[in-house]
Parts: structure tokens; C-alpha cells; sequence
């Protein structure tokens, strides 16, 4: 375990830990954890895929609620003709 210099106030860190214990800079770039700064465009987008994503869903799973009621419709009819033929 080594240390190196913080590119930001020259402390001394270990080269395990992502971000400077004494200014919080990241100490190496390629290990920044993904909480930091660039997080919030994606939100946005992830917010309106969200959206999108329960449309498309509900587009897909009504039609088959529908046929599952449609389904049962008729299992209940086949039963009521068969209970009335006897
Ligand atoms: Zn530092």
C-alpha cells in the first residue's frame, strides 16, 4: 500500500482510497465513485424513462389483463353451459 501526493492540497494518501480524506478531490480518476457531480443529467433522463417505460408497460400489460378477464369470462360461461345441461 503506497502513498501519493493529493493533486489537490499535496496530502499524503493511500493509493486504495478514491478520494482525498482531507479534501475529498478524487485521487484517482479512473476509481471516482459515480455518486459524484455526473449524476444529475442522468436523473433527468431516467425520470422521463421512467414515465415512458410505465406507458409502454401499461400498453403492454392491459391487453393481457384484458384477455386474462376474457379468459376467465369464458371458463365461467363454460362452467354455467355445463351446470345447465345436466
Ligand atoms: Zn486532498
Amino acid at each position: 500500500m503506497a502513498l501519493i501526493p493529493c493533486p489537490e492540497c499535496g496530502n499524503q494518501v493511500s493509493t486504495q482510497a478514491v478520494t482525498c480524506p482531507s479534501c475529498g478531490s478524487p485521487v484517482n480518476g479512473n476509481r471516482v465513485p459515480p455518486a459524484a457531480g455526473s449524476a444529475r443529467e442522468p436523473m433527468v433522463n431516467a425520470g422521463l424513462l421512467g414515465k415512458v417505460a410505465a406507458v409502454v408497460g401499461a400498453w403492454l400489460v392491459v391487453p393481457w389483463i384484458v384477455r386474462l378477464l376474457a379468459f376467465i369470462a369464458g371458463i365461467v360461461m363454460l362452467g354455467v353451459m355445463f351446470m345447465s345441461a345436466r
